[in-house]
């Protein structure tokens, strides 16, 4: 990785890539070395290898016992049986399905395509997804939180905080200073760190995660709002001529505080099958400038945390971007556009990460989760105090989020009528399995001609799946063994890598 272009040596193999190259491990513990070792000598290491390519080389499969039958729904013919018995390891082997790319490397990476082809689905049509689509108004739009103190940050390569904000001394009450001269680059460690974590508001920053989402919804009210009123319609009438689809993912910054990355398009009336074209006067012009108003006016009244904390009125950031997506058929504002493929791929590599996976830990973060258990600890004495039960708490739960720095939402979201779902896509993946099965057990060629169809989820399918199969655990065998089919995951994703960049050179 990193070395340039790979090519081919004289034999025709590649450095690197070869049947005897070797796995990059990472720095073995006597333990992992000898499980390891213990592995690769063992007699079903063959079996190990073909059960752990099968799930993709993910880092926790799930263990499933039992048998299932395919059946010809038409004829009732048993096509073909499967037993866990018949594995290669005697048991089934599932992936984990893990969105968090510190999880599991490899499932993360099958969720980030299926996110990307789904988000971008909703940009150009595709995968079921008409085409017209792309001709309804589109925006990309990123919401942000405020401020709940100074911090460092890169500026594009100008000085942090050359200049004392308006009415703050030069030195806080801590002795903190309220400038910074230094010019950070995107590696240094206090990038996104408080100037003074004395005068952070970290309660105020945690309040404002916890109802992150709130404040989502309420925006998202207040701009079908703001478009009937441009439109002139009733808002009770709004889905007889526009509807508002959206697909969101909730970004960390440095700061621990999320942003929303949103892509929002205008759709035509509410239809059963969606997608219907917008009205003529609902344009990406439009959606954009009822965004950007709308967004300053949104505001949800947090209620206090418990005996003696003030209610907070929470609204999103300042900072807001707003932006035309280019497709074949508009060109609003082509200094300002963005690429569909840009953009999903941007929100698709958002949606496998997590507080952790963002952020470095740092005296910060550790900050914001010891807060956190103080107010939980602060709320559960309140509870035993009057007796009320926790859940009566709205920051009840508040302790059980603090790994996720008390956001409590989901990674990423679509509204119904966006694209497909994530289940729809799978359902397509296995079925396309299932042909190709199919061909090969027929010793015909799979013709993907007209492959849309085939993977079009039909009510009358062919055959039918029956299986009785119940759980017997979770996770390879050995901490050795997850650390291999890690190093063969990242072996397959950078020879992959290498293989569309030789592509490419071509
Ligand atoms: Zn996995
Ligand atoms: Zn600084
Ligand atoms: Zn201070």
């Amino acid at each position: 990785m990193g070395t340039g272009q790979p090519s081919p040596t004289a034999r025709g193999t590649f450095p690197g890539f070869s049947e005897e190259a070797g796995l990059d491990l990472p720095a073995l513990t006597p333990r992992l070395e000898q499980q390891i070792t213990a592995r690769l000598i063992s007699r079903d290491f063959d079996a190990w290898a073909t059960t752990a390519a099968r799930v993709g080389h993910c880092a926790k499969p799930i263990r499933l016992r039992g048998h299932s039958q395919t059946i010809d729904t038409r004829t009732g013919e048993v096509l073909s049986t499967f037993s866990s018995a018949d594995a290669p390891l005697g048991v089934l082997h599932v992936r984990c399905g893990n969105r968090r790319a510190s999880e599991c490397p490899s499932c993360s990476r099958v969720y980030a395509a299926d996110t990307f082809h789904l988000i971008r689905a909703g940009v150009t049509g595709g995968k079921g997804v008409p085409e017209r689509v792309s001709d309804n108004p589109l925006v990309f739009a990123t919401l942000t939180a405020p401020s709940f103190g100074l911090v460092h940050g890169t500026r594009n390569g100008r000085p942090c905080r050359p200049y004392t904000p308006k009415g703050l001394p030069a030195v806080c009450e801590h002795g903190g200073a309220t400038v910074c001269h230094a010019t950070h680059n995107e590696h240094d460690e206090l990038l996104g760190q408080p100037l003074c974590r004395d005068c952070y508001d970290y309660r105020g920053h945690l309040v404002w995660q916890w109802w992150a989402p709130e404040l989502w919804r309420r925006f998202t009210i207040t701009v079908r709002r703001a478009l009937a009123r441009h439109l002139g319609v009733p808002e009770s009438r709004l889905p007889d001529v526009v509807t508002v689809q959206y697909a969101k993912v909730a970004e960390y910054q440095l700061r621990g505080l999320i942003h929303f990355h949103a892509l929002i398009r205008l759709d035509g009336p509410k239809t059963d099958d969606g997608f219907a074209p917008a009205p003529a006067g609902a344009t990406a012009a439009l959606l954009a400038q009822v965004i950007e108003q709308a967004v300053p006016g949104v505001t949800f009244d947090a209620p206090p945390m418990h005996d003696g904390d003030p209610i907070r009125r929470l609204g999103f950031g300042a900072q807001l971007d707003v932006r035309p997506i280019k497709t074949k058929n508009r060109t609003d504002d082509p200094d300002r556009e963005l690429v569909p493929e840009q953009v999903a791929g941007y929100l698709a590599k958002y949606a496998t990460k997590s507080a952790t996976d963002s952020t470095k830990e740092n005296p910060h973060l550790r900050r914001l989760r010891a807060t956190i258990a103080e107010i939980s600890d602060r709320i559960d004495a309140d509870a035993r105090e009057d007796g009320t039960p926790l859940r009566d708490n709205p920051y009840g739960l508040l302790g059980k989020w603090r790994h996720m720095l008390g956001f409590r939402g989901h990674f990423s979201t679509k509204s119904r009528r966006y694209s497909l779902t994530l289940g729809r896509i799978r359902g397509r993946r296995a079925r396309f399995q299932r042909l190709v099965a199919e061909a090969n057990r027929q010793g015909r060629t799979l013709d993907v001609r007209d492959l849309d169809d085939l993977l079009a989820d039909d009510a009358q399918e062919a055959t039918l799946v029956i299986g009785h199969w119940s759980y017997a655990g979770s996770g390879w065998e050995t901490e050795g063994d997850a650390e291999l089919a890690k190093a063969a995951a990242a072996r397959a994703r950078e020879y992959a890598q290498w293989r569309a960049a030789a592509f490419k050179a071509k």
